[in-house]
């Protein structure tokens, strides 16, 4: 009798035996999905092996397979096998983890055995386009206007037309008839990432991108399995080098997975990749309707589309006959998934990668250290873009502004000190623009009482609530939903005592509009541009109608602004007092990010960082840009303190309500760990998490810290396997980027 070992999605570490009927033993085989029972639920599984039984397996009390869903396995083989590491390397369910490679219309069990013939249809829209070589007509009114326009942009939607030239309808019906232009009805487009583009003009490369180039196409051409770290100034033209290495890899019968962080994510630089590439790649974002993810998914199954960008998430696309993976801007943060399965998608990205024998590229302006030293000790071939790609533009000369001997600026202030308010003002006389960069957003991050000296606080979470005047003058926590209205006495002493404390974007962007009067100022955070509207202010910005643009984080990414000759960092300080062991790191990348928006155009940038630390190598090596020394020192630093990538970490999170019985877990897993770990892994804690209260769940951890990895995995998997009190949250993180 075969017997079948299933994922099934949920929280539990095993895998599940069922038996398999003779009339299913056909297409139950290994990466295909069977449906199942789960206690009294029927639940969609991806089948891990499929097998005779062995004699001693009693088959009695094993319950039998109900269904198969995909006459073929669902999951190619290659795929599968990546996620049964990745599960391993995490000490994750293997349920859940199967669950990152299936998109929610694929494993819901309620559509089990239809869902495969899931169609994906769309509104349907009217397209005009151009009758290539068709004699041109008499025309009048607007349809020479119109007739224009699609031979030069290609089909375009009557209501795209329509809002361009109000009787668009009426010329477009003239044209039909005269022969010049067709209508037909197409699924309709409303997903900005999937336009049509223009092809482009691939430019000459310049001699480090040719050798870039070379070096990658080369390990393709020979199938072999490479990883490489492309080191690249911001604007040397990384993006450039993604797209050959890309098209030759297509040209090989390839496929391609780009990552870039969700924040970079954005139709330009998704345009870029279809002028070159065409139209067939699937972008995936967290945009996506769950039949647009399900259609793109099912086309790259198919072998239909050959490349996906996309996203962390995008690492698990089904692309077939993986040739490239490409993680751009890897060094950032987002590329970690902070919950469920804790992966880092640049990490398996390299696995993934090494398992297809496929070739990975890493590309950073600022590579992380842990890269940075896979590349010394040889595990990464390094190639370099050591100057911008545009002659004409170089990097931006950087000063610092020492905060402790500088005296208030316009207003009264220190927000904007005197040397940046007069970089300000003659940027704008340039007519030239600005970035100001402070990473808080909001009015002000804490309103404190002057009587009694306490800090309004969010019921739910041990933080401080900050201030939006924008929104109504509320009090916002920003790790919950919590908000409440602002008061005017003090919740505690009853005094009219209460005090904003510090600076967000918001109060930035009142204080320009004091010290700048006339000066058009934008602010880009989360508050005013979620998921498509960050596009819309920096079009304004690129556009012209900005002089000076104040935002978080994300002003700092991959924008290439041609007119922004001036940045300015507000608080180099705020990153570096992070409770967090990457805390320089994360500093003297977000300095070289943002230091990278000015000055891309060919007019000279300038940059000035204020600080109170302006002796911390972050700050200084990032003034020089100086990539090798920082990670000299840090990896220094890290050698010195015993901290990654010189050892191994792995965070054990506790969460309950109850505060007491959280700490009694941590402490009694921290007991077992110990046990597990012999002399081999350290055991550090258990104490309470940084962020010691979250959404009203009180927070424990500890923390194991290793060179011997082998050690840690069987520590792990020794926690994984031991019951928790069913009122408390565990969580294992290995190779934790969040510390909080
Ligand atoms: P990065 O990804 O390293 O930040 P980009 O690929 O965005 O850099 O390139 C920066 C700018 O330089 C872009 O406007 C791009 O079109 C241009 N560029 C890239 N390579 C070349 C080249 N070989 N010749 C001319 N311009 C280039
Ligand atoms: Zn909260």
């Amino acid at each position: 009798m075969l017997l079948a070992r299933v994922a099934l999605p949920v929280p539990l570490g095993q895998v599940f035996t069922y038996q398999v009927s003779e009339a299913l033993a056909a297409g139950v085989k290994r990466g295909a999905r069977v449906l199942c029972e789960l206690g009294k639920r029927k639940v969609l599984g991806v089948v891990l092996e499929a097998s005779e039984r062995a004699p001693e397996i009693a088959v009695e009390r094993l319950k039998p397979v109900l269904g198969v869903v995909d006459p073929e396995p669902v999951l190619p083989e290659e795929l599968l096998g990546f996620l049964q590491e990745l599960g391993r390397y995490y000490v994750a369910p293997m349920g859940e983890v199967m669950e990152l490679a299936l998109p929610a219309v694929e494993r819901s069990a309620a559509l089990t055995l239809e869902a495969a013939s899931v169609k994906a249809v769309g509104r349907l829209v009217q397209v005009a386009s151009a009758v290539p070589d068709a004699p041109v007509p008499k025309l009048r009114g607007r349809a020479p206007a119109i007739l224009e326009h699609l031979k030069s942009h290609g089909p375009t939607e009557l209501t795209a037309l329509e809002a361009e030239w109000p009787s668009a309808r009426a010329a477009v019906a003239r044209l039909v008839e005269a022969g010049a232009v067709t209508l037909e009805k197409r699924e309709e487009t409303v997903d900005p990432f999937t336009v049509n583009v223009p092809a482009d003009e691939p430019p000459k490369l310049t001699p480090a991108q040719e050798n870039a180039v070379g070096a990658i196409t080369l390990r393709l051409e020979r199938s072999e399995k490479r990883a490489f770290l492309l080191e690249g100034v911001t604007a040397s033209g990384k993006t450039e080098v993604y797209l050959r290495a890309a098209v030759r890899c297509l040209e090989l019968g390839r496929g391609v997975i780009v990552l870039v962080p969700e924040i970079a994510l954005t139709p330009q630089l998704v345009a870029r990749f279809r002028a070159r590439l065409g139209s067939r790649i699937a972008v995936l974002h967290s945009g996506l309707g769950e039949r647009e993810r399900h259609a793109m998914w099912r086309s790259l199954r198919s072998g239909e589309v050959r490349i996906a960008v996309g996203a962390r998430s995008a690492l698990f696309a089904p692309v077939q006959s993986l040739g490239l993976v490409v993680v751009d801007e890897e060094h950032d943060g987002s590329f970690k998934q902070e919950e469920g399965v804790r992966y880092h998608a640049r990490d398996m990205a390299l696995l993934r990668a090494h398992r297809a024998d496929a070739v990975c590229v890493l590309g950073s302006a600022t590579p992380s250290v842990t890269s940075a030293e896979l590349a010394e000790s040889g595990r990464l071939e390094l190639v370099e873009l050591p100057a911008r790609a545009r002659a004409e533009s170089a990097l931006p000369e950087a000063e610092i502004v020492d905060l402790r001997r500088i005296g208030p600026g316009p207003g009264g202030e220190r927000l904007i000190s005197v040397p940046l308010f007069r970089a300000l003002e003659a940027t704008i006389a340039a007519r030239e623009q600005a970035i100001l960069f402070l990473n808080r957003r909001g009015f002000s991050p804490s309103v404190v009482c002057a009587a009694c000296g306490k800090i309004g606080e969010c019921p739910n979470c041990a933080v401080a609530l900050t201030l939006h005047r924008a929104r109504r003058e509320a009090l916002v926590c920003h790790y919950c939903d919590h908000h409440e209205a602002r008061r005017t006495k003090c919740p505690h002493c009853g005094e009219e005592a209460l005090v904003e404390e510090g600076a967000g974007t918001e109060r930035i962007e009142s204080v320009l509009a004091e010290i700048l009067p006339g000066a058009r100022i934008a602010r880009l955070d989360r508050d005013v541009a979620a998921g498509q509207k960050s596009e819309r202010i920096l079009d304004r910005v690129r556009k012209g109608d900005v002089d000076v643009l104040v935002g978080t984080q994300m002003v700092t990414k991959g924008h290439d602004l041609p007119n922004v000759t001036l940045v300015g960092v507000l608080n180099a300080d705020a990153a570096l007092s992070l409770p967090d062991y990457r805390a320089a790191e994360r500093t003297f990348q977000l300095l070289v990010q943002v230091a990278g928006r000015a000055g891309r155009g060919g007019k000279p940038g300038r940059v000035l960082i204020q600080t109170r630390q302006p002796e911390h190598p972050a700050v200084t090596l990032a003034v020089t840009h100086d990539v090798k020394a920082f990670t000299r020192y840090e990896l220094a630093q890290r050698r010195e303190l015993d901290y990654p990538p010189y050892t191994r970490l792995a965070l054990v999170r506790f969460e309950a309500a109850d505060d007491a019985l959280t700490q009694r877990e941590a402490l009694r897993f921290a007991k077992i760990a110990k046990h597990w770990a012999e002399s081999d892994v350290e055991v550090l804690g258990p104490a309470p998490a940084p962020l010691a209260r979250l959404r009203g769940r009180y927070r424990h951890r500890f923390m194991l810290r290793t060179k011997d990895r082998t050690r840690l995995h069987i520590v792990l998997l020794g926690l994984a396997r031991t019951a928790v009190d069913r009122r408390v949250r565990m969580a294992i993180d290995v190779d934790p980027v969040s510390m909080l």
